[in-house]
């Protein structure tokens, strides 16, 4: 893989997964280009969130590439040293941050507190610094003035801007967002939605698993619709308004 600068920020090759003998990811290859949003589609259970958490190696392929930026991961040939593994995966790692469905915040922080702990603790920036930033981050996702609240205090959908503003303070290359508004009550999907559009505007490099097939449609520069394990149709936005393949077909006539 490349170590070239006008490379597509994340480049992955050949991803495979099983569980058992259920193979769950049959050889997934796509490229992500910086400062653009991907968005992965398909049913469930067509192995979209497998995809995003092998990127952050939450999940280990059983064969497969990835690259961001200068990282990257040959799963097929892990270096034998358990510590050299674990070096090579943590700089994987650490090019990307992943927001979960359900925001994760550590309820006995405040806002501040949960934004400042993983610079500070993993990252060993420096405290007033790593404030200065979260502040900046939380009016960026609506929130200047909420960095003293506890998360209890705050609705779902806060919560959940909070948790995009937790994985941005990490200075990630690329924001890996899981389904990010599926937990949430109908009424604070817009909220989040809109926060996720302001960071594609802003230039963010963005890979989101969703089922909300219009918010795709309006932020994704490109799209990659998943069945059964492999990119089954892949393009623009337009894929969604007109599909080539009678699957994706199918399953935008059951979300749309
Ligand atoms: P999607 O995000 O498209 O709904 P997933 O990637 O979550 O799909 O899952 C794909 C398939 O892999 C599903 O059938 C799921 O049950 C299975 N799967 C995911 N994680 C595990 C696991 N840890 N153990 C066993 N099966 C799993």
């Amino acid at each position: 893989m490349t170590t070239d600068p006008a490379a597509s920020l994340v480049e992955v090759a050949g991803l495979a997964k099983s569980f058992g003998d259920h193979h769950v990811l049959r050889g997934v290859d796509f490229t992500v280009e910086r400062g653009t949003a991907t968005v992965l589609l398909g049913p469930s259970g067509s192995g979209k969130t497998t995809v995003l958490r092998s990127l952050n190696v939450l999940e280990t392929p059983d064969r497969g590439r990835v690259r961001i930026g200068d990282a990257a991961v040959d799963f097929a040939a892990l270096p034998r040293s358990k510590a050299e593994r674990r070096r090579t995966v943590k700089a994987l790692r650490a090019r990307s941050g992943m927001v979960f469905q359900a925001h994760n915040l550590f309820p006995h922080k405040t806002v501040l507190g949960n934004l400042v702990e993983g610079p500070v603790q993993v990252q060993g920036r420096r405290r007033e610094e790593a404030e200065a930033d979260a502040r900046a981050l939380l009016a960026q996702v609506g929130l200047a003035g909420r960095e003293h609240a506890y998360p209890a205090q705050l609705s779902g959908g806060q919560q959940q801007r909070v948790g995009i503003a937790r994985a941005l303070a990490l200075k990630p290359e690329v924001l890996l967002l899981d389904e990010p508004t599926s937990a949430l009550d109908p009424e604070l999907v817009g909220e989040v939605l809109a926060v996720i559009r302001d960071l594609a505007a802003e230039g963010w490099t963005l890979v989101i698993v969703t089922h909300e097939v219009r918010f795709a449609r309006d932020v994704a520069d490109q799209v990659l619709f998943l069945d059964q394990g492999v990119i089954a149709e892949r393009g623009g936005p337009e894929v969604l308004v007109d599909p080539g393949e009678e699957r994706t077909r199918r399953f935008l006539a059951r979300v749309l």
